[in-house]
């Protein structure tokens, strides 16, 4: 597959889970592909990538970070925002600081990468943004008030940078995953009572009876950044194994 032959894609959080896949997906479509990502070394990714340590919460890193994948490649294309950490709890269960600590890295992060790109983005015939948002936007899941939120203004945000964009050929568009096997979802079950069947537990409440697969999600990322979806701007694509159709 070479759909991507020529682009330089950005791909946020790109070290682990949903977004490695994502980077996988368009280094083998022929994409020249960056990870920015707070746990990765510059030498790590086997030369595939271009690996670049980031933090999405730090303007000044995103702005360098940026910088660097357009000096190591001239341009940037396609955007990928999926940096993102969780938060538990109903709303009485964060204070004001972590409210504001998630709500950097979820929100303003995304906000950041989009802002320091734009120029790039506006040279591009083949400008998109994809934002990793969440089903918990479009369904009231319990004790997820903080993180909810955040993927809420993720998928409100992707409409209004849409909208503000089109006239300069730039499509902005949101990804809803459901429950995703990631490392994430390990780091959440190893702190249950039960790992083994809490997992049984989640695979239960997925319609298809398993977990979300982070390729079936990079497979719905590739779409929207791609010219397949040429006419698709300020949308989202759910990911969820039905979850939102029952
Ligand atoms: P993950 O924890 O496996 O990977 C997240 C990556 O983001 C890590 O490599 C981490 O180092 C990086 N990261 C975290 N904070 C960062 C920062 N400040 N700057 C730069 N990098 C940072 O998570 P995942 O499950 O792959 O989730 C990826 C995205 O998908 C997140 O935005 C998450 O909200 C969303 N999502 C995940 C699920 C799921 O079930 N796993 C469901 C819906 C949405």
């Amino acid at each position: 597959m070479s759909e991507f032959e020529g682009l330089v894609a950005v791909v946020t959080g790109g070290a682990s889970g949903i977004g490695a896949a994502i980077a996988r997906r368009f280094h083998d479509s022929g994409a020249s592909v960056a990870v920015l990502d707070l746990s990765i070394d510059a030498d790590d990714a086997d030369g595939a990538y271009f690996a670049v340590p980031a933090d999405v919460a730090d303007d000044a890193s995103v702005q360098a970070a940026i910088a660097a994948v357009a000096e190591r490649f001239g341009r940037i294309d396609i955007i990928i925002n999926n940096a993102g950490v969780g938060a538990q709890g109903d709303v009485t269960a964060n204070d004001d600081d972590e409210w504001m600590r998630v709500w950097n890295i979820n929100v303003v992060g995304m906000a950041r990468v989009i802002r320091a790109a734009l120029p790039f983005l506006c040279e591009s015939s083949a400008a998109s943004v994809v934002n990793l948002s969440s089903v918990v936007a479009d369904a009231g899941l319990p004790q997820r008030v903080l993180y909810t939120a955040t993927k809420g203004a993720v998928l409100a945000m992707t409409r209004a940078i849409a909208a503000d964009h089109i006239r300069e050929g730039i499509r902005v568009n949101a990804v809803l995953p459901g429950t995703v096997d990631t490392p994430w979802i390990g780091r959440l079950l190893s702190n249950a009572p039960d790992p083994v069947a809490e997992r049984a537990a989640l695979q239960a409440r997925q319609p298809h009876g398993r977990l979300v697969k982070p390729e079936e999600v990079a497979g719905a990322v590739a779409f929207l950044a791609s010219p397949l979806s040429g006419s698709t701007t300020g949308t989202s694509i759910t990911v969820d194994g039905g979850l939102q159709a029952l």
